[in-house]
Order: structure tokens, then sequence, then C-alpha cells
């Protein structure tokens, strides 16, 4: 069983990550969120901290602190801004995959790179118009030519899509029917042919730039192709994983936010002749989040945990992600009601929390996936 108090390595990058946040993303994070635009500068600094390849080999320049320092890390930065969090979070993912799969020529050419901020940051293009939670649909395909393949298709709902200097990519290179013919590819993004649609204009997490990215008759090399042809979805679903930590953690943190203001705004607002925090009626939903945020915390700890172990960890990244996202989105809420009138305007920053939220129980696997998974799981006596 794991022991949840964390080792000083982990508490040092924890302390280093929450120094980050309330230095750089916390005094940025309101006027993202009013401007939405994408947050290069504090994107270096995380680079510059090692908070994007922190579960990557020292050899390859990474931080190599292990999966629990990342969920800690992940949600010391999401209690001060979601939309850089997760930004740095699939990064993060894009260079552990490359770590995990690449060739050694693979792993030397990009993951420094990705850790050390050159790419600006990294992009997971998976998901397609009609292939999202099922990638077994997708029709972007990989044509293998004599020196390399050719993409042609369509990815959308890409995270970091308007920045990233580098793009895993997902195609179809066989006639295989539903997951078995899909390969991995890393893509530059400058390759020619490659272009990146407009920013959707989202709920929340405004600073974290979400487009289409189009491939028309992308050339790259034989090397680019990441693990084995037609072994994509595995590699896939392998790095969803460790994503899943990742997003569940940054929920967490989001959900610790909320948290915290419901907490304060408690014992300042009086009505009645007295502070709000003596109702029972506001103590009850504090004490709900509370609990609730604590059992997120051990959920994604014990996955994390198990990662680093080497154990299987695939129904625990689901349950941690499941629980953690609905019971954050729970969380903010109620951090709303707590605030009366004003959780509902900008000024007090719960309004943005919930919006920020609430696509956690949607990427990287909805909800429904995260039960699909552990149901699956189940059936096969785990
Ligand atoms: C802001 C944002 C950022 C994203 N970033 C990325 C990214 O960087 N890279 C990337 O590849 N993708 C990304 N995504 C895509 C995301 O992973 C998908 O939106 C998600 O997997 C769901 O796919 P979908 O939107 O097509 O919904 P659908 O798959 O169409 O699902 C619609 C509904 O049906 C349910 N459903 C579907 N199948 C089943 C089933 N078998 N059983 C029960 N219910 C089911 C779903 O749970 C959902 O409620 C992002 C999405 C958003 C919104």
């Amino acid at each position: 069983m794991p022991n949840f108090e964390p080792t000083e390595q982990q508490t040092l990058i924890q302390r280093a990550a929450r120094a980050y946040a309330e230095r750089v993303l916390a005094p940025r994070a309101d006027e993202l969120d009013r401007r939405g635009t994408f947050p290069c500068e504090s994107l270096s600094e995380a680079a510059d901290l090692g908070l994007l390849g922190i579960n990557v080999p020292e050899a390859l320049g990474g931080t190599q602190a292990g999966a629990v320092a990342y969920s800690l890390a992940v949600s010391e930065l999401a209690r001060a801004c979601a939309a850089t969090t997760v930004a740095i979070c699939v990064s993060n993912m894009v260079a552990e995959v490359i770590a995990s799969f690449g060739t050694e020529d693979q792993r030397a050419e990009h993951v420094p790179r990705l850790c050390g901020g050159d790419y600006v940051v990294g992009g997971f293009a998976l998901s397609e118009p009609e292939a999202g939670s099922d990638p077994g649909a997708m029709v972007t395909k990989a044509v293998r030519t004599d020196d390399g393949w050719v993409l042609q298709g369509s990815k959308c709902w890409i995270t970091s899509g308007t920045h990233a200097g580098l793009f895993v990519v997902w195609a179809r290179t066989n006639d295989s029917p539903g997951t078995r013919g899909i390969s991995a590819f890393l893509v530059p993004g400058d390759a020619p042919g490659l272009s990146r649609g407009r920013p959707e204009e989202k709920m929340g997490q405004h600073g974290s730039t979400t487009t289409t990215v189009d491939f028309d008759e992308v050339k790259v090399p034989e090397r680019a192709l990441l693990g084995t042809e037609g072994g994509g979805f595995r590699v896939a679903m392998m790095a969803l994983d460790g994503g899943r930590i990742g997003i569940g953690s940054l929920a967490l943190g989001i959900g610790l936010a909320a948290f915290a203001k419901a907490r304060s705004y408690a014992q300042q607002r009086h009505q009645f002749g007295r502070a709000i925090s003596e109702f029972q009626a506001i103590q009850w939903p504090l004490a709900d989040s509370d609990t609730e945020l604590e059992a997120a915390r051990l959920l994604l700890l014990r996955a994390a945990w198990r990662k680093d172990q080497g154990l299987p960890h695939t129904r625990e990244a689901s349950m941690a992600k499941l629980f953690a996202t609905e019971r954050a989105f729970q969380v903010c809420n109620r951090a709303i009601q707590v605030h009366g009138g004003y959780g509902y305007v900008r000024e007090f920053a719960v309004e943005r929390l919930l919006r920020d939220v609430r696509v956690t129980s949607i990427y990287e696997g909805t909800s429904e996936i995260q039960r699909l998974v552990i149901a699956r799981e189940l059936s096969r006596g785990r």
C-alpha cells in the first residue's frame, strides 16, 4: 500500500510548483480568462523550472520526479490557473509518451526540446470530428512512400493547437478495422501542409487554445513513426492512463481553489447579524466538499503511486479521474452557492473556476468512458 506522505523530493517539486503558481500564474489568470491569449511567457518559465518534463528521465532533460510528484505539482498549478495547467499537462504527456515509446534517436531529438520549452509545448492529436470517444472511427490516413509517410486528414479539439511546436498525431496506416490499423507519428508544427484552425470559443479555460489541426499531404520521414506500425492505439491508451491522473489532479486543484474561496467568504460574509459560516446550511456543503476533495486526492495519489511502482493503473487512473473531476465540479458549484449573488459575477473567481472545471469530465475520456474502462477492468478480474 502506498504511504500517502510525500517524500522530500515530491515535497520540493510541490513547493516549487506552488511558488511558481502564486508568483506567475495567479496574477495572470483573470486576464488570461478575459482575453483568451495563449500563455507563452508563463510556459517558458514553466520550462525553466522543469515543469514540462516532471516525469521524464533527467538524461532527456526532464525532472524525473515521478507520477506522484507530477500529480501534486499539477494540483498546485491548477489552483492558480487551469488554462495554463492543461497546456503543461498535455506537453508533459507528449514528452512522456516519446520517452516511453520513442527510439533512441526520437527521444534524443524531441524530449529535451519539449522539456526545455523549445517547442513551446507539445500537442496530442487523437480526436477527429467523427472520432471522439471512439478513436477507432478515425479516418486520418498515413500512406507509406519510398522514404516515409504522407498524412492526410483533420484533427479537432487539439489543446495548444495554435502554438504547439510538435504534435503526436494518430492516423490509419492499414485497412484493419477499428483500432488495429492505427499508428502514431511525430509531426513538427511547421511541417509543410500542416495548418491550424481558429481557436474554439469555449465555456472556460480560455487561455488554453483549442483548435483543429489539418494535414494536407504532410510528408514525414520513416523515422517519424512512434512505436510500431499498427500499434498506435496502445500508445494512445498508455499515454491516456497517465494523462488521466494529470486531468484528475488538475480538477482537484480547481476544486481546492474554489473550496478555499468558499470557506473564507463564509467567514467574512454576515447576514442576520452573524457570519454565514455559523449556519449549518453553509457548514454542511463545506464539509462535503472537504471530504470529497480529500477522497479525490487519495484516489489520485494511489493511481500515481501504482504508476511509479510500474504496477497496472488503468482502473485506478480512470477511477481517480472520474471521481476527482465530477466531485470538483460539485465543489465549484457549492462554492458559488456559498457566495450567493457574488458567486455569479466575475469579480469573485469562483465563477471562472466553475467554467474551468466543467471540461475536465469531458477531455481525455468522458466520465462515461471512464466508467466503461472501470467496468472492462472489472470484467477482466482486476
Ligand atoms: C477543451 C477541449 C480540449 C481537448 N483537447 C484535446 C486534445 O488535446 N487532443 C485530443 O485528441 N482531443 C482533445 N479533446 C477531445 C476530447 O477528448 C473529446 O471531446 C472527448 O473524448 C469526447 O469526444 P466527443 O466530444 O466526440 O464526444 P462523443 O464521443 O461524441 O460523446 C458524446 C456523448 O456520448 C457519450 N458516449 C460516447 N460513447 C459512449 C459509450 N460507448 N457509452 C456511453 N456513453 C458514450 C460521451 O460520454 C458523451 O457524453 C478536447 C476536447 C475539449 C472540449
